[in-house]
């Protein structure tokens, strides 16, 4: 080993060319971090630092077992830090470094859970953006043009991704910091070079084949993009740009626009509140990783190609009615393994043994899948077969085959530690492996032969690290051992010997366990470089599994939830007894009906607080949205035509309590619905204006349902507690209005929770609060005071002690007005001088007075009130 200062030195000129914050070097059995290194890594995860001298000076040193690395890794590049990664490799004089890897967010493939992990790089020209998407741990590579910013703060919202590569362009810009703010990705100022048109598509050339390059046609911010991705990953592990086998163009009028609000509105993949419940959560019935992972893709990008939802839903259909068949093709996937994730570490190098075997089990599942599929009707006739008719079976079967014959069933979990193989996968090994168990077998029959030769009853044969081989002798007999008996050591109660014969067997064991180990490590190298050539028949296969299982996993939560098919390409949306699908869980779910569509564009919907406005508009776009996944859906019927887009704002009231939206925020969002919605939308509109005074708000509710239902045409829900935009119903057409019910009995109000034609006549509100237990003298006193706003009349305001005082409550300012105070306020306020001769005159006793003194008081008051 080399001297510590060299150790140092090496690490520090490694150090200095690696693009990296913290630096791993193998130093023989450990990564080892020095000096401010060490003293991070010691920090942050809590390791023992020790000291390393070197040429007078000590620095701190930390490391962790070669084979403890990646755990130590992970929470590294979690904590945010890009690792360098230096490996130890042997060399003909000794051994040499070599930075082999550098670690950050979005390249890290020791990923500890099984969530997607997404490195996204972004360009722009000015007028459109490019958008590559890589999933290092699966090789999955997504590229995407978007039209507009808002497009693309919606790809990036949809992928969160883990790390993010900005083009030149887009560094710095404000566009960049609102992507910042919907994600939680680290931003990676990579190269500009990577980003130049040249080098881009000459990279994405190199990894695709220029045929193919050409034949997608893709844009120039796509070509930026994705050559930069690349590039990236060249530069920090090969190993994971090689695992990228398939580029996949995304064409954005495929899918439905779903912006960053609306999947958080929607609590598509996470709920918005803590203890809530996600739709991915709520729905996710899939039994391998693969298949949660790809639910969780579909559910943030419903597609509106109509063959690829009659395909999902003629399966679930299928696999919804063939019961017996689902159950086994579940048990079934229940041996498979993440194949698109082992795709990637088998290019990478880091599988092991016990890798190979699921890899081989989970092709084995292929032939039982197919079987399964094939023997029940419903299912061979439904377009599931054609998921499975992609498949190359026999390539799948041979590999499956070659896989068996080679390792044994019970592996290791490193291959460096021999017993990896079959007896009669090589002849080479085979004969290794005879005469390593010949050489082993002589030396475990030695004790019989030696016990009996020389007649000494406490003889044992044994081995360990320092003396090797050894006859073990206990003290009484060691003096009648045989001449040839050398002794190596004196213990308490024995002594140990050897003999030339068991050295030389030794030697020969040593030998044969080296070249054994050599041999089986070569075969196994071999092996992972054969199956690596495999690698895009696993990730179809994993693909297909995925799918299979997600379909499965569908169908299983339709039957449970008396879910059903929805019919597509229909004129507007139609539903009869929908239910909202997180919802009807946990809570006895009335259902209701909705019917939208010509003349019937615009719902404005009206119903006292918590009667179930928002549950039912949400209800309305998640039916929508399962059915444009190929889901069924929450209701007993549904028909819809296949919206372009979805979306929502949704719940002012329900935001501002949790501090998500400002006025400002709320106008924003508005503003971007406007913008994009297309007459092939869904809106959703629930409380919008409520952010600001109530005149304001009104107007603004109110233009904006005049240009959504006259210019936009978009299908919309619009909640709304300003009554007066309810008159909106009679005046434009396709507007109407419906309410959801609830009915007053003794004072008391129930939630009937159904929907009706025609508006709401009045606020429940201060019902609710008599519900949820507010003291009867308040909830009096509330009813007397709405009554009095409701006519415009002055409230006195109490305290118990003092006279009490009048107000004026002014509704469109949004405060109170102080009639007897000298400055009261605005023109609206009763004046000082009426004020005061109107209490005389309620104050004064007719009866008690001569009527000349009261014509008196009158022309008094008369006077003040001319000469004011
Ligand atoms: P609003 O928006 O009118 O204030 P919400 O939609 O927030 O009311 O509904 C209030 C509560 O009522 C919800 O939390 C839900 O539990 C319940 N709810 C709403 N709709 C239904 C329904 N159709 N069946 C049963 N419970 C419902
Ligand atoms: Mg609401």
């Amino acid at each position: 080993m080399s001297e510590p200062e060299g150790i140092i030195g090496e690490y520090s000129a490694l150090k200095d060319d690696a693009d990296a914050d913290l630096l791993a070097m193998q130093v023989g059995d450990f990564y080892e971090f020095f000096d401010e290194d060490a003293r991070i890594v010691g920090r942050e995860l809590d390791l023992k630092i020790s000291q390393k001298s070197s040429g007078g000076t000590t620095v701190p040193m930390a490391g962790v077992p070669v084979a403890d690395l990646d755990p130590y890794l992970s929470a590294l590049v979690e904590r945010g830090y890009r690792v360098g990664v230096a490996d130890q490799f042997e060399t003909e004089d000794g051994h040499a470094r070599e930075l082999s890897r550098i670690v950050t967010p979005g390249t890290l493939i020791e990923a500890t859970d099984h969530e997607a992990r997404h490195l996204v790089a972004i360009t722009g020209d000015g007028d459109r953006y490019g958008l590559a998407v890589a999933e290092v741990t699966t090789g999955q590579f997504h590229v995407m043009t978007a039209d507009n910013a808002d497009e693309l703060l919606t790809e990036c919202y949809r992928f969160d991704p883990v790390e993010l590569l900005p083009g030149p362009e887009l560094k710095d810009g404000q566009l960049l910091d609102r992507i910042i703010d919907t994600t939680a990705a680290t931003v990676t100022e990579h190269q500009e070079n990577a980003f130049a048109p040249g080098a881009a598509r000459h990279q994405l050339e190199t990894q695709f084949g220029k045929e193919a390059i050409d034949a997608i046609g893709l844009t120039e911010p796509t070509i930026r993009a994705a050559g930069a991705v690349l590039e990236y990953l060249e530069a920090t592990n090969e190993g994971v740009r090689a695992a990228i086998t398939r580029l996949q163009p995304a064409r954005s009028t495929d899918h439905v626009r779903l912006d960053a609000t609306t999947q958080r509105n929607l609590e598509l993949i996470e709920p918005m509140s803590e203890g809530g419940q996600s739709l991915l959560e709520t729905l996710d019935k899939t039994i391998t990783s693969a298949g949660h992972r790809q639910l969780a893709a579909w559910l943030t990008r419903p597609t509106r190609d109509r063959d690829r939802l009659d395909d999902r839903l003629g399966s679930v259909e299928a696999l919804a009615e063939a019961a017996l068949a689902r159950a086994a093709i579940r048990d079934t996937l229940e041996s498979a393994s993440d194949l698109e994730r082992l795709a990637t570490r088998v290019i990478n190098a880091s599988v092991g043994p016990r890798d190979m075997l699921r890899i081989r089990d989970t092709l084995e599942t292929l032939p039982d899948l197919i079987e399964q599929v094939s023997t029940t009707p419903t299912l061979a006739s439904s377009p599931l077969a054609s998921y499975i008719g992609g498949i190359d079976r026999e390539q799948a079967a041979s590999l499956a085959t070659e896989l068996r014959e080679a390792i044994v069933d019970d592996p290791p979990a490193s291959f460096t530690e021999g017993g990896v193989f079959k007896p009669g996968y090589s002849e080479d090994l085979n004969e290794l492996i005879d005469q390593h168990e010949e050489a082993l077998n002589w030396i475990q029959e030695l004790e019989e032969r030696e016990k009996q030769a020389h007649d000494i009853t406490h003889l044992q044969v044994d081995r360990n690290r320092t003396d090797g081989y050894y006859i073990q002798v206990g003290r009484s007999e060691a003096d009648d051992v045989p001449d040839r008996y050398q002794e190596i050591k004196a213990l308490k109660n024995s002594k140990r010997f050897t003999t030339d014969a068991l050295e030389q067997r030794e030697r020969e064991i040593l030998r044969l366990e080296e070249q054994r180990n050599a041999l089986e490590e070569a075969l196994f190298r071999d092996l992972r470089d054969e199956v690596a050539t495999h690698a895009e028949l696993l990730h179809s296969v994993g693909h297909m599994l995925a799918t299979i299982d997600l379909l499965a996993g569908l169908a299983v939560h339709a039957v449970e939830n008396g879910w059903h098919k929805p019919t597509l390409g229909a004129d507007g949306i139609t539903i009869e007894a929908g239910r909202h699908p997180v919802v009807e869980q946990t809570e006895e779910f009335v259902p209701n009906d909705a019917r939208m569509g010509a003349e019937r564009r615009f719902a404005i919907v009206t119903g006292p607080n918590m009667s179930g406005k928002s549950t039912y508009m949400r209800q309305i776009a998640l039916i929508v949205l399962l059915a444009q996944i190929g889901s069924f859906v929450p209701a007993d019927r549904v028909e819809i035509e296949l919206v372009d887009g979805i979306f929502t704002r949704v719940g002012a009231l329900d935001e501002l309590a949790q501090g998500r939206s400002t006025f400002m925020v709320e106008m924003e969002e508005l503003s971007n619905i406007l913008h994009a919605a297309t007459e092939d939308s869904l809106v959703v509109l629930d409380e919008v204006g409520r952010g600001t005074a109530t005149y304001d708000g009104i107007s603004i509710a109110w233009a904006a349902t005049e240009y959504i239902a006259s210019q936009i045409r978009s299908i919309t829900l619009f909640a709304t507690h300003y009554h007066e935009l309810t008159q909106l119903g009679d005046h434009l057409d396709d507007v109407y209005n419906i309410h959801i019910a609830a009915e007053e009995r003794d004072g008391d109000v129930t939630f009937l929770r159904t929907v009706s034609e025609g508006p709401t006549d009045r606020s429940y509100g201060i019902h609710v609060a008599q519900l949820a237990g507010v003291p009867s003298p308040v909830v009096d006193r509330a009813r007397d005071i709405l009554g009095k706003l409701r006519d415009d009349k002055a409230i006195d305001i109490r305290d118990g002690r003092t006279e009490p005082r009048q107000v004026v409550f002014d509704l469109g300012a949004g405060e109170y007005q102080d009639p007897t105070s000298a400055d009261g306020g605005s023109q609206e306020a009763v004046d000082p001088t009426h004020q005061s001769i109107l209490e005389e005159l309620a104050e004064m006793e007719i009866q008690d007075q001569a009527p000349i003194d009261l014509m008196a008081r009158v022309q008094e008051w008369q006077d003040r009130l001319n000469s004011h």
